[in-house]
């Protein structure tokens, strides 16, 4: 498949995910096979709980701000992506999660915010910065496995004080990575899990082994662990970009974040032409903070044209 098919398909499948997930979100199991019984129904892209149809949240939002990041400073600039956090968390984005928002507005710089919370709250592995990683793993990708997991880890570090949130959104950039090079991302699991550290692996090698269920998770899925565990769930037990879309979404929860995490991974798996044109046309994305700009597909086709390109050699070939 041609890389710009598994590029496109990771940026606009996770926008896509996120934006069929968000009226279901808290909502219970099914609902959205309640509603939509037959797959390949119009007006799945339904809108609600506050949300246009269409519409994506603060999971796609986040992930365009890193992109416009890493293209605009030419590579990993991480005060400069803290910065477009607080000034779009600073602007009442319609969703931000509780741990995010207090991270990017508790006056404390870039590199201390997320670590500061973490010691004072003991509480960070939730799914924040899984969701927005679909346009990081896209830029990162042709840079080789240990370039993508360390982006993956810093970006992921801004927001995050636990290290349980940086090592599941690097085995996400692993995956998308491995797709670039046309490898079975599912087959890997076990070599991936083999670069998580040692005292993290263990809840990973769990929610990621191919008889986990969803249903067995201990935590409420916006949560980092059931989180990935049920996009990979998602993408192993179905056929198709649609179908995985739909398990994720029926699975109830942070329906918004693990339906992006799981179209992420499915878009770079099925490609873009394997994404409904009637989920792709109505999608867009507000940039609260960014002068009321709102991006639409043929935005985020461009955004993932660029990305692609990934990290420029000057940058690359810097020790971290
Ligand atoms: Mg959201």
């Amino acid at each position: 498949m041609k890389r710009f098919q598994r590029a496109a398909g990771a940026v606009v499948g996770s926008a896509v995910g996120d934006a069929l997930g968000a009226p279901f979100e808290f909502g219970p199991q099914g609902a959205f096979s309640a509603r939509f019984p037959a797959p390949g129904a119009d007006g799945e892209m339904c809108g609600g709980g506050g949300w246009e149809a269409g519409e994506a949240t603060d999971d796609t939002q986040m992930a365009v701000l890193v992109a416009e990041s890493l293209l605009e400073r030419g590579g990993l600039d991480l005060p400069d992506i803290f910065a477009r956090f607080q000034r779009w968390a600073a602007s009442e984005p319609k969703d931000i999660g509780l741990q995010t928002e207090d991270v990017l507005t508790n006056g404390m710089p870039w590199d201390l915010a997320a670590a500061i919370h973490f010691q004072v709250n003991q509480r960070a592995a939730g799914n924040g910065s899984l969701m927005r990683a679909a346009t990081s793993a896209v830029h990162f990708a042709s840079a080789g496995r240990e370039a993508t997991m360390d982006a993956a880890h810093r970006i992921a570090a801004l927001t995050h004080g636990d290290r349980a949130a940086w090592e599941g959104t690097a085995i996400f950039h692993e995956l998308i990575r491995l797709m670039f090079e046309d490898t079975d991302p599912l087959a890997a699991l076990p070599d991936i899990l083999a670069l998580v550290r040692p005292d993290h692996r263990g809840r990973y090698a769990t929610v990621l082994s191919p008889d986990w269920h969803p249903d067995q998770a201990t935590e409420f899925n916006g949560a980092v662990w059931p989180c990935l565990g049920s996009a990979v769930w998602a993408l192993r037990t179905t056929t198709s970009f649609e179908e995985a879309i739909r398990a994720a979404i029926d699975l109830g929860g942070d329906t918004d974040t693990v339906a992006a995490v799981t179209g992420g991974l499915a878009g770079a798996y099925y490609g873009l032409d394997a994404i409904p044109a009637r989920w792709t046309q109505p999608l867009h994305v507000p940039l609260p903070g960014f002068g009321g700009r709102v991006l639409r597909l043929a935005d985020l086709l461009h955004l993932a044209e660029r990305l692609m390109e990934g990290p420029s050699m000057r940058r690359a070939s810097q020790p971290a």
